[in-house]
């Protein structure tokens, strides 16, 4: 039997399958609102009422639990679409336009895909025909209506939570250590235990400013931190996790901890495809904080001191951050300095000596970096550093000897507070093991199947109260946070002689430089000549200025001193290479290096000092080489050297090869030592009468 369509249906329309879209918006609703459902799926029996063959009924119901407000993993949605674009659907059903799409966008564009596909679409008032512009003017005001209802709903909700989190009263999940009490306001948990391991976080993290450093000294502790189970049949109950990085920040940047209520301090939007995104608010852009609005474990002012410093640990934070934490590495100013030319943050780096030990080098480098430039100014930092820590500790002393009693009396508050927290663990445990020994005592003992049970139960509790017992001795013997009493007069000792403690061995790096961030807020290094002037601020405000000698660079401190030069220019108006080589060695002088001189280095410094050598003096004043006199004199270069070896002319020799230079003035050899005929005439042989060394063979080197 066919309802009247008014003639909406037609044959074409039959020829396709239609489809009923069944969707609830939340779990909830789907577990719960299955009336809803019920009249969804009903649906059906509507179509087969239009014509529509029961088998040929598609039901799409694959995205219950999924909100309307967007077509974005809706994978339900996205089938119906693409079915629809493909000409496969008849009619489209839904209990409500609601129901297909709470966002307009999405609705318009199925719509235009129906009209052009001449897909009918039918919900609980009537069928209509999108092709038709009545019926399409009535869908699109529904779908208007459908997106303005849900806004509604969302605005009320809103509104009201808004009001009542102005207020500071609204109900919200609190944090471990922070609990709602019986009439409803926040209080510390009245655990002993949670509270402790909350405040033993916080005051680690005021000792050692970093939140990793908390996490290492929670581990190193073997300590644990609490936590409740949120939902399921174990909620609300405690349970003891190794405390993690993610967790301690999570803690750290809570302002409840603080005792502020706070609402609203991240923003939620939806990019282009519907996903939502959550982004962290600056505390200036938080909906509502009311500081002060409940206890906490540390004051506002603490919680913001501690989010400057987060906020100055994060290398992420760029431009912004001052100062990292403390590190392992030997440059004792690190994160403190500041240039003096153009007021940037300097930063460290370290080149190896030829002993092995690590020398920080000081760099302006930033703007260097960014605009691919030489840096601004860069200093080798060893003598910085310890005329820094030189003036820190005899400027100081009495204020040196207050930080170092703070830092013993921390250490021992620190391991007590590590001792507690371990001790309520085994007094957590005897309390189970008492309750379940209580609760078997109590059963009747002929009720085997309960006595059982608690007897289980009792065993796995002593079990647990043993492991707890073990775990506290062992922390106490292996004596890492409880100090015993031989430790304490050691620290007292140390604590009185704050040099003593600066100069020991021992004393790591990192903790040298805690204790100048205590006595330094920043040093402001500028190099100018042969002095570095470091200007160094105290954190009362006073500044001190210091002027250090500039370190010698590598180069300085190995060129060879001007005296040696001196003598070796003195030495090559006379010598050849190798003679004054065996002269400079034989008076004990050294190059640069402290290393002897050989005729290569030798040649080489001259070269780099310009120092002539015999041979371009002698060049310089006019002597001729062998070829040059052999020409003059029309003879061959060996005759030239034939006639030196047997006295007939002299040369100088200028080098170790046995090179000479020849006097051009001299004369050629009378006719007893040579042919005539090679004789030009003009030439006079001449002795010369400045000091000649021969050749020797014992002259090369
Ligand atoms: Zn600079």
């Amino acid at each position: 039997m066919h309802e009247n369509t008014g003639g909406k249906v037609t044959a074409d329309h039959l020829r396709r399958d239609a489809y009923l879209y069944v969707r609830q918006s939340t779990l909830y609703q789907v577990a719960n609102n299955t009336e809803s459902a019920r009249r969804q799926y009903d649906l059906r029996g509507r179509a087969t009422a239009l014509g529509w063959p029961a088998e040929r009924v598609v039901v799409i119901d694959v995205d219950q639990g999924q909100s309307g407000s967007s077509a974005a993993d809706r994978a339900g949605f996205q089938r119906l679409v693409a079915d629809v674009s493909l000409g496969k659907a008849g009619i489209v059903l839904g209990l409500e336009c609601s129901r297909l799409a709470r966002n307009n966008a999405d609705w318009h564009r199925l719509l235009q895909l129906c009209a052009f596909n001449a897909t009918l679409i039918c919900d609980e008032d009537g069928l209509y025909d999108p092709c038709t512009i009545n019926d399409r003017l009535l869908l699109g005001l529904k779908g208007a209506m459908s997106e303005a209802e849900l806004h509604y709903i969302r605005a009320r909700l809103q509104g009201g939570i808004l009001a009542k989190a102005a207020r500071g009263e609204l109900a919200v999940r609190l944090p471990v250590g922070l609990v709602y009490d019986a009439a409803g306001q926040v209080a510390l948990d009245p655990d002993a235990g949670v509270r402790r391991a909350v405040a033993h976080l916080f005051a680690t993290f005021e000792a050692t400013g970093s939140a990793s450093a908390v996490v290492k000294a929670f581990a190193r502790d073997g300590l644990t931190f609490p936590g409740r189970h949120l939902t399921g049949a174990r909620a609300g109950e405690l349970y003891w996790k190794p405390l993690r990085h993610d967790h301690v920040l999570f803690v750290l940047h809570n302002p409840r901890y603080a005792g502020a209520f706070c609402y609203g301090r991240r923003r939620h939007v939806s990019d282009a495809d519907g996903h939502q995104r959550t982004f962290a608010k600056p505390a200036a852009e938080w909906t509502t904080l009311i500081p002060g609005a409940h206890p906490g474990f540390i004051s506002w002012e603490r919680f913001q001191a501690n989010q400057a410093r987060l906020g100055a640990n994060a290398p992420a934070r760029g431009q912004d951050r001052r100062a990292g934490p403390p590190r392992e590495g030997p440059a004792l100013l690190q994160g403190l300095l500041m240039c003096g030319k153009c007021g940037a943050r300097m930063t460290v780096g370290y080149h190896t000596r030829a002993d092995g030990s690590l020398v920080p080098d000081y760099t302006c480098q930033r703007e260097a970096i960014a605009t691919a430039t030489p840096p601004c100014q860069s200093m080798c930092g060893s003598g910085i550093d310890a005329a820094v820590a030189e003036f820190v500790l005899a400027a100081l002393t009495p204020m040196a000897l207050q930080a170092a009693l703070t830092v013993s009396a921390e250490l021992a508050e620190q391991a007590a507070a590590a001792d507690r927290l371990r001790a309520s663990h085994v007094e957590r445990a005897q309390h189970a093991a008492d309750a379940a020994r209580r609760r078997y005592l109590a059963v009747d003992p002929a009720n085997r199947l309960v006595a059982d049970a608690l007897e289980a139960d009792w065993n796995h509790r002593l079990r647990e109260l043993a492991d707890a017992q073990d775990d506290y001795n062992r922390a106490r013997v292996s004596g890492s946070a409880t100090l015993s009493t031989g430790q304490i007069d050691r620290i007292r000792a140390l604590a009185s002689d704050l040099p003593a403690l600066w100069n020991d061995p021992t004393t790591p790096m990192r903790e040298r430089k805690r204790l100048i961030r205590l006595l330094v807020t920043d040093v402001t290094l500028l190099k100018t000549g042969q002095h570095i002037r470091a200007d160094i601020r105290l954190p009362g405000g006073q500044q001190h200025q210091l002027t250090v000698p500039r370190p010698r660079t590598a180069r300085e401190q190995h060129s060879t001193p001007a005296s040696t030069l001196a003598v070796i220019d003195e030495l090559l108006a006379e010598h050849p290479l190798d003679e004054a080589v065996t002269i400079l060695n034989g008076r004990g002088l050294t190059g640069g290096w402290g290393r002897p001189f050989s005729t290569p280095s030798l040649m080489a410094l001259c070269r780099n000092h310009n120092i002539p050598t015999l041979g371009q003096r002698l060049r310089a004043g006019g002597m001729l080489t062998t070829h040059e006199i052999a020409e003059q004199f029309g003879v061959t270069p060996q005759v030239i050297g034939d006639w030196r070896r047997r006295g007939l002319i002299t040369g100088r020799r200028v080098d170790g090869r046995g090179a000479c230079l020849y006097h051009p003035d001299q004369k050629a050899p009378t006719r007893r030592g040579r042919s005539p005929e090679i004789v030009r005439p003009g030439c006079h042989a001449q002795a010369i009468t400045s000091p000649t060394i021969e050749t020797s063979p014992g002259g090369a080197v």
